[in-house]
């Protein structure tokens, strides 16, 4: 059985053409106002006839100056459930600020795949002590907030201190996750009785007065 985004896939995968000129279709993002977060992925992509001259478009502006009383005309588009319109457009450029490459969407769609398989597995990941799904989420910026947040709380949960480095690694770009993981690592090496030493940051005990990393005074 295919799942929905095994279908959004192929979609993105195959190549469409338009009927009324026979031209290749473009894959484009379509403008968030369309629809929701319903195709399985975090972006909507639609394939549409971009072809000036095709004659759908080419007719369009005078039916729909006589239809509505507008300028305004037509291009053929094709949504990911086979479903074909003719999707009303003001001018020549709508749309072709829109064009990207499929790649970028299977790329994206990889990446979301592996958000939605780490936020699955944080409910079992403090009994399992299984760090990743929660150092993925908290180190993946296009990852929804609320599952990093749920992430950190768990990374608390969990007071393993090997998260320290990947994370201190990590360049937050979400300065509210940023701050929550700040806070996060420091009760976790206050609760291993650690710290960070102030000169080269390696972890130490929390009562050593030298860093036996640097060699300094704490
Ligand atoms: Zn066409
Ligand atoms: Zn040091």
């Amino acid at each position: 059985m295919l799942s929905a985004s095994d279908a959004c896939l192929r979609y993105v995968d195959e190549e469409h053409y338009c009927p009324h000129c026979k031209s290749r279709l473009s894959c484009c993002q379509a403008p968030p106002v369309h629809v929701g977060d319903g195709l399985g992925w975090g972006s909507e992509v639609l394939f549409i006839c971009l072809n000036d001259e095709c004659s759908l478009f080419v007719n369009g502006w005078q039916h729909v100056e006589e239809q509505y009383g507008h300028s305004a005309s037509f291009r053929y588009m094709k949504l990911p459930d086979g479903e074909a319109q003719a999707m009303m457009v003001a001018g020549k450029d709508a749309f072709k600020g829109c064009v990207i490459d499929p790649e970028t969407i299977k790329a994206q769609n990889k990446r979301y795949t592996k958000e939605k398989e780490a936020l699955s597995q944080l409910d079992t990941c403090v009994a399992e002590k299984n760090l990743e799904p929660v150092i993925f989420l908290l180190t993946d910026e296009a990852a929804g907030v609320e599952g990093r947040k749920r992430a950190c709380e768990l990374l608390l949960e969990m007071n393993d201190i090997t998260c320290v480095d990947p994370l201190r690694n990590h360049k937050f770009v979400n300065t509210t996750i940023e701050q929550n993981v700040e806070m996060a690592i420091r009760q976790i090496l206050k609760a291993n009785f650690k710290k960070e030493c102030s000169h080269c940051a390696e972890i130490i005990k929390a009562q050593a007065k030298v860093c036996m990393h640097c060699g300094k005074e704490i």
